[in-house]
């Protein structure tokens, strides 16, 4: 089969990459691996407000069309984010945000892309990619333009030539049913080696989780989530699951021939706090519309690097940055203690807004 651009991957960034590509002629085939597009979830579905996007991605435009969320998908609303520290201090910093139905999220992204005229095949899964050609549970495909929007363990990474994020940490998730403050607590400390633990406010329960850097963690990850449920007083919850969170910030170059990556993929995540939705969108945005004059009036391929760079490149450092700060205290609750207490409710401010948590570097 040939087609003009083939997107493997149906998340956030494949999705969105189709929808800004497809339509006047082109044909784009965007598919997953998933029977069920956005099941199951692997995420805390938490999604920054706009304005606190923007406050983020200051180079960023047009939020409002790529980020709103009708209110059917939204199950929860929050004002603050409190840190929590070893000690169980609070550091509460007003930060708005949403909670998303991620299941019913992604299956929108993917409804709009088809609507914009891209064709959607699930249950499909590439297999490798040898010379420009795809080889698919479709069989072989050969695309003008292959696009790598398979999350942080990238296939078409591998197989392009391109660096896949080097710094992965495992996250485990699931749901809580009862009642929760709507406030989104971040635990950090032993309980979440090198990471941290969440609680994700909605309206009849909570997203919790834990996500650690895996040289620190000691035993199970199910038995660190449990000891993490335990602390915070959740009995009971569903819906367990276990995916990667790129932490190395993006990959040095997201484009080689006719291939590109988005998303996790090209490890386009907040190191810092590990939300990787709106980023993967931005990107994505950014890489179908340069796909479209690519194909359309000829541009080259790699104006996408360069473009999304621009907008997102230092914030996304400065996040990176902020983690390995971090890697210096977590692994010991005493200098976690310390150094939340040094830094304080406006430097943990800044460290979960992207910016450098101190001015002097
Ligand atoms: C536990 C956890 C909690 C998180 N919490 C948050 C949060 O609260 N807020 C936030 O903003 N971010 C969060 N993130 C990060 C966020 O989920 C990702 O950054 C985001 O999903 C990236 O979107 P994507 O489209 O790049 O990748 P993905 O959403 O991972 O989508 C990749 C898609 O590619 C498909 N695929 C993979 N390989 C193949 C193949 N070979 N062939 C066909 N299809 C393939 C997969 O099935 C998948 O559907 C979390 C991540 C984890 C793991």
């Amino acid at each position: 089969m040939e087609v003009d651009v083939l997107i493997v991957g149906a998340g956030p960034a494949g999705s969105t990459t189709a929808k800004y590509c497809a339509g006047k002629g082109l044909d784009v085939l965007l598919i997953d691996r998933r029977t069920e597009i956005g099941y199951p979830v692997q995420c805390g579905e938490f999604l920054p407000a706009i304005k606190e996007m923007y406050s983020m991605f200051p180079e960023t435009i047009d939020l409002e069309e790529l980020l709103t969320v009708d209110s059917s998908l939204v199950m929860g609303r929050s004002e603050f984010i409190e840190l929590v520290s070893p000690n169980g201090r609070g550091y509460r910093v007003p930060f708005e945000g949403i909670t998303l139905d991620r299941r019913a999220f992604d299956k929108h992204l993917a409804k709009l892309a088809v609507e914009a005229g891209a064709r959607l095949e699930t249950a499909t899964s590439m297999n490798s990619i040898t010379n420009g050609v795809a080889s698919t549970t479709l069989g072989e495909i050969k695309a003008k333009v292959i696009v790598g929007a398979d999350g942080p363990n990238s296939r078409t990474a591998r197989d392009v030539g391109l660096q896949r994020p080097d710094a992965r940490y495992p996250a485990i998730a699931c749901q809580a049913e009862g009642s929760f403050e709507p406030v989104v607590k971040m635990y950090f400390g032993s309980l979440a080696p090198g990471g941290y633990g969440w609680v994700i406010p909605k309206h009849n329960g909570a997203n919790i989780g834990v996500g650690f850097r895996p040289d620190l963690l000691m035993g199970k990850p199910t038995e660190l989530f449990d000891r993490f449920a335990k602390k915070i007083g959740v009995p009971s919850y569903t819906g367990l699951t276990m995916g990667f969170v790129p932490q190395s910030g993006p990959v040095d170059r997201t484009v080689r021939g006719n291939a590109m990556l988005v998303g996790d993929s090209a490890g386009h995540v907040m190191a810092s706090n590990g939300g990787g939705i709106p980023i993967a969108m931005i990107a994505g945005r950014i890489a179908g519309k340069t796909i479209k004059e690519h194909l359309e009036k000829g541009i080259p391929l790699d104006a996408y690097d360069r473009r999304w760079r621009e907008v997102m490149g230092k914030p996304l450092a400065n996040s990176l940055w902020t983690r390995k700060l971090g890697d210096l205290f977590f692994p010991s609750d005493l200098r976690t203690e310390f150094a939340m207490r040094v830094l304080g409710r406006r430097g943990l401010a800044r460290a979960i807004r992207c910016t450098k948590v101190f001015y002097v570097i």
